[in-house]
C-alpha cells in the first residue's frame, strides 16, 4: 500500500541578518516554521550586491549538529580552528558534522558578482552530538545527476533515488534525502520518500504542483509534505526546487545561538568550554 504525500502547510521565508550583515531569508529556524525535526534551520541567500554578503560569518562556533551549505552560484571560503579550510563553489556541497565542536568562518571568495546558496542544520542524534567533527565536501563535478528524459533532471547530493542512484554525502544519523530537482514546465516528477521522514519542498524558481493538491507551490516558498511513502510532483512552470527529507530524532531540544543540545546543562557545557578554549 503506498501513499502519495501531499502539501501539509506552505510558509514564506523571513528576511534576516546573520554573521556580519549578510542579508538572507530564513525558512526553517523562523517564528512561522520553528523547526522542522531533525532540521533547525534552513537559510537562503542570493544577492549580486557585495554589502548583502560581503561581511561574511566570521569566526563562530558550533555544537551538537550539521551543517549543509550549498552553493548555487559564487564561491565561500571556510576555514576551523582546527586548520581545515576549502572553498566551496558553485554546485558544490559541504556537509561538515560539528559534533563534539569546531569555531569556523565562512567567508565570500570574491568582492563582486552574484553569491547564492544556502545553508540547512540538521540535528544529530543525542548519542552523536559529542562526536569528533568531519567534513564532507565535494565539487559540483562529483555530485551524481539523474538525467530522466521528459523534462526531468536531479542532482542526488543525499538519499537513494528509485533509480538507484546514490547520494554523494554518506549519513546514517538521520537517512536524509537532499536533492536539487529541474523540471521543465508539464513534466512530472515521482519518486519514493521513506515513510516517517520528515520532508519539504523548496521552490527556487517557477512553480509546481505537489499531489492531487490545487494549491501552486511559488519560487521562495516552503512546502512541508504530510505524510506518505512517494512523492508526484508537476511543473507549472520552468522549475527547480530543492527536495529534502530526514528521519525526525523525536529527542529534546535546548538550543542557544550556535549550539544545540538536549538538555540546557549540556548548553551551558558548550558555552563554558567555548569561553575555557576547550570547545574545539
Ligand atoms: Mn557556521
Amino acid at each position: 500500500m503506498t501513499s502519495t504525500r501531499e502539501v501539509k502547510q506552505i510558509f514564506n521565508g523571513m528576511p534576516a541578518s546573520d554573521g556580519d550583515g549578510v542579508q538572507l531569508t530564513r525558512i526553517i529556524g523562523s517564528p512561522y516554521l520553528n523547526t522542522l525535526d531533525p532540521f533547525l534551520l534552513f537559510d537562503a541567500f542570493g544577492s549580486d550586491k557585495p554589502q548583502d554578503y560581503i561581511g561574511g560569518f566570521p569566526p563562530h562556533p558550533h555544537r551538537g549538529f550539521e551543517t549543509v551549505t550549498y552553493m548555487l552560484a559564487g564561491k565561500m571560503r571556510h576555514q576551523d580552528s582546527a586548520g581545515n579550510s576549502g572553498v566551496i563553489e558553485s554546485g558544490g556541497v559541504q556537509w561538515m558534522t560539528a559534533g563534539r565542536g569546531i569555531i569556523h568562518s565562512e567567508m565570500p571568495e570574491q568582492e563582486q558578482g552574484l553569491l547564492a546558496g544556502f545553508q540547512l542544520w540538521v540535528n544529530l542524534p543525542a548519542a552523536h552530538k559529542m562526536n569528533a567533527p568531519q567534513y564532507q565536501e565535494k565539487p559540483r563535478t562529483e555530485i551524481p545527476q539523474e538525467n530522466r528524459g521528459n523534462g526531468v533532471s536531479l542532482k542526488v547530493i543525499a538519499g537513494k533515488t528509485r533509480l538507484d542512484t546514490r547520494g554523494i554525502i554518506d549519513n546514517t544519523f538521520v537517512d536524509p534525502i537532499y536533492w536539487d530537482v529541474k523540471l521543465d514546465n508539464s513534466s512530472q516528477f515521482e519518486d519514493a520518500i521513506p515513510s516517517g521522514h520528515n520532508a519539504f519542498v523548496y521552490l527556487i524558481e517557477g512553480s509546481v504542483v505537489i499531489g492531487d493538491s490545487d494549491s501552486v507551490v511559488t519560487a521562495g516558498k516552503i512546502a512541508v509534505l504530510d505524510e506518505g511513502d512517494r512523492v508526484n510532483i508537476t511543473a507549472a512552470a520552468d522549475s527547480r526546487f530543492l527536495l529534502v527529507a530526514g528521519k525526525p530524532l523525536n529527542e529534546p531540544i535546548s538550543r542557544a545561538g550556535p549550539f544545540v543540545m538536549n538538555t540546557r546543562a549540556e548548553i551551558n557545557q558548550a558555552f563554558a568550554d567555548y569561553q575555557a578554549g576547550t570547545l574545539a
